[in-house]
């Protein structure tokens, strides 16, 4: 199968399996594995950030981030399909005690104007403490986009001029730092805290970075042990992190390519994408047009060996490049997939 389901089904690569299986190790949770700390400080410099923390997996990232930043009955402002909302099982409510506060975005984005007339200044005496912005860069289900370099900015510092806390969840902050062409840090370096998925396009087989200031971090490695998620010779999946670090952002470029290329095919050949939106490695489809609800037509590709997924939206589906998914591949995709969704007259067109 040409597996187009998630960047997550990237595999270790062999080259990264042999840095993993050489990787010095020791006790993570004493500050003892040198390949851990190694990997803590490269992600540090690569995000502009002070101190990072090793963990394995993003979510965790993002939860243990929230708690950072806020007390139990505090708001959390976001928009409002994030993935802290809508795909980390409650995890605000449960593990902070936060009233999640979902504004609507339009590509995975918020205004200033928005965030500023969700605060209440004037019921401090009944109204939840505001004290949280997360912001998801790139957006997971508005299609992997990116915020503009000039939008981030002034959510940013509409964010301080307010005393909110920023998270950002940059699981694939480094897809939308080489889809802008600037450095990751130019991204991550504005917020206060910031999550970096691993194991996404950047082909590590677990494992997340949060990063923040060294002395908040401090007490993050202690919720680090609370919420379970500490480890011990974890220097070897480190190793991966290290190897991708390497290896595996600047090619980035080329699960971006594939992604226009995938998504100018099936245009070309009538399937209704919306190109505007393919900014990084995701395609979004929309069958509705073709009279096809998304279980079928998820099935129909499947059938002719191409894997996809839903998304929030019901006749959306979703198809994401990534590191195991090769160029020519790109081009069998395209043989095949107009075909199954029923506009195989055209499908000619693609070759
Ligand atoms: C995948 C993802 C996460 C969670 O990553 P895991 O490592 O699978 O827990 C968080 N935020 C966004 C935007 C994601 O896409």
């Amino acid at each position: 199968m040409i597996d187009l389901r998630s960047d997550v089904k990237t595999r270790p690569s062999a080259a990264m399996r042999a840095a993993m299986a050489a990787a010095e190790v020791g006790d993570d949770h004493m500050g003892e594995d040198p390949t851990v700390n190694e990997l803590e400080r490269r992600g540090a410099a690569l995000l502009g950030q002070e101190a990072t923390l090793f963990l394995p997996s993003a979510t965790l990232a993002n939860q243990i981030a929230l708690r950072l930043h806020t007390r139990p009955g505090d708001e959390l402002l976001g928009e409002d399909t994030s993935h802290v909302f809508i795909s980390e099982q409650g995890g605000p409510a449960v593990h902070s005690g936060l009233v999640c506060r979902g504004l609507p975005g339009e590509l995975g984005r918020i205004t200033p104007e928005q965030v500023r007339a969700a605060m209440r200044p004037d019921r401090p005496h009944y109204a939840p403490r505001t004290r949280v912005l997360v912001v998801e860069n790139t957006h997971n289900s508005a299609g992997g986009t990116v915020w503009p370099l000039e939008e981030l900015r002034e959510i940013v510092e509409t964010a301080r001029e307010l005393g909110l806390a920023l998270h950002l969840d940059g699981s694939r902050v480094c897809n939308a730092a080489v889809a802008l062409g600037v450095p990751t840090a130019d991204l991550a370096g504005p917020f206060d805290t910031v999550t970096l998925c691993l194991s996404k396009g950047l082909g590590c087989p677990m494992g997340a970075l949060l990063a923040g200031p060294a002395e908040l971090l401090v007490e993050g490695r202690r919720l680090k042990h609370q919420f379970g998620g500490a480890t011990r010779q974890a220097g070897i999946v480190a190793a991966a992190g290290l190897y991708a670090l390497d290896h595996n952002i600047a090619r980035l470029a080329e699960d971006h390519a594939n992604a226009r290329r995938l998504g100018e095919g099936l245009a070309a050949a009538g399937v209704p994408v919306d190109l505007a939106r393919v900014e990084t490695n995701f395609v979004q489809i929309d069958v509705g047009p073709l009279g096809l609800g998304a279980a079928e037509a998820i099935a129909r590709l499947a059938e002719a060996g191409v894997g996809v997924t839903g998304t929030i939206h019901p006749t959306v589906l979703r198809a994401v490049t990534h590191l195991d998914v090769t160029a020519e591949q790109i081009e069998q995709a395209l043989q095949v997939m107009p075909g199954a969704l029923g506009v195989g007259a055209r499908a000619g067109a693609v070759a």
